[in-house]
């Protein structure tokens, strides 16, 4: 056995929770914790680092890091590989506890594990995007939309219109009654929608939702600011495209990031397509190819800010950001250009999203 099969046995969560010294949340099949081996400590809510169900492999969601149990001790310990691998396998005195075997699962069993929860997932959005459509009044949600969020009635009813936007029932009892009678709790929690160990599931506390093209991802938010108890919006499932909000024959293509900004920059008047990725890091230049060609677009405005990078809390910057260079915005501009894709840049004033030029003209 090649030591790197005995640092591929070894359980990540299990080395990060004693590195990073925090507990991570279950999230699905993954494990979130609030620090990152790159870009450290997060806010106790901060869900920023990914560890895969194959508890081998992760991806931080605030910063560009990702990789295995070998490529965090580097980053953690800043010494040589060799020396990395010696410490992990204990080989070196005084080193690390004694970290944990990796639950083996095979790749296959996680693979199939993955596309039952896909599937179940798909199923369970159609008759939430069905359901809502009972409750596309519901007047706290709208009051929530026009009012605190300035967007007016006439984008909020296309969205619907186009199966973008919908809304549940905003009492969360009764949101869990309208949810189980229309999908039903076996397939709200074998698609990952509720998790079999919660008495309630989250999305009953997040009555607005964002459905992402093709139906196999989407995004629950609460009404209003976060709070100490709510995170504001959780996504489930992964989609191949980004939100496309299309508009006729049009050649260009506005890229904001989140719901929100993106019903606000429509709301502006942008004469173009809208893009929205819903994370910061939530993309893939092929995406953007894709879109080009498919759309006929021929210049990109790239409108997401530099300062909010936290995927959980983009109201709160914590400390700061250790390379601003690397921050999401400018690898995706780096990314267009490597690719030759057309674009300009706007960039809203400091601590100003495009809602928050929306809001402005409503107080002038
Ligand atoms: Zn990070």
């Amino acid at each position: 056995m090649s030591v790197f099969d005995e640092i591929r046995g070894l359980s990540l969560s299990d080395f990060l929770e004693k590195q990073l010294n925090v507990k991570p949340l279950r999230s699905g099949k993954t494990l979130r914790f609030s620090s990152c081996p790159a870009c450290g400590e997060g806010s106790v809510k901060s869900v920023r680092l990914k560890v895969h169900a194959d508890d081998r492999h992760c991806k931080c969601y605030r910063c560009p890091f990702s990789g295995d149990i070998l490529d965090c001790a580097e980053e953690l310990w800043r010494v040589s590989k060799k020396e990395c691998i010696d410490m992990l396998l204990g080989k070196t005195p005084s080193a690390t506890p004694q970290i944990k075997p990796r639950q083996v699962k095979s790749d296959s069993e996680i693979a199939a594990e993955n596309a039952a929860q896909n599937a179940a997932l798909k199923e369970a959005l159609v008759k939430i995007q069905a359901l809502s459509e009972q409750y596309a009044n519901e007047q706290e949600c709208l009051d929530y939309l026009m009012i605190e969020r300035n967007i007016p009635e006439y984008v909020i009813r296309e969205m619907q219109r186009r199966k973008m936007l919908g809304f549940l029932p905003t009492d969360p009892k009764k949101a869990r009654a309208a949810l189980i009678l229309a999908v039903g709790e076996n397939l709200l929690k074998a698609s990952g929608l509720w998790n079999p160990d919660k008495k309630a599931s989250a999305i009953f506390f997040r009555p607005i939702v964002f459905f992402l093209p093709g139906l196999t991802s989407a995004e629950f938010r609460i009404i209003g600011p976060e709070s100490d108890t709510y995170t504001k919006s959780l996504r489930y499932g992964e989609s191949k495209l980004p939100y496309v909000y299309r508009n006729g024959p049009a050649k260009k293509a506005m890229i904001v990031e989140g719901f929100i900004d993106m019903m606000s920059a429509i709301s502006l008047g942008y004469m173009g397509h809208v893009v929205c990725i819903p994370g910061c890091n939530n993309w893939n230049i092929k995406q953007f190819l894709y879109l080009a060609a498919y759309l006929g677009i021929e210049k990109w405005l790239i409108a997401l800010d530099n300062d909010n990078e936290e995927l959980d809390d983009p109201n709160v910057q914590n400390g700061t950001f250790k390379n601003p260079g690397q921050s999401w915005a400018n690898i995706l501009r780096e990314a267009f250009t490597e690719n030759n894709l057309r674009f300009s840049q706007y960039s809203p004033p400091p601590n100003m999203d495009i809602n928050g030029i929306l809001q402005a003209r409503k107080v002038a």
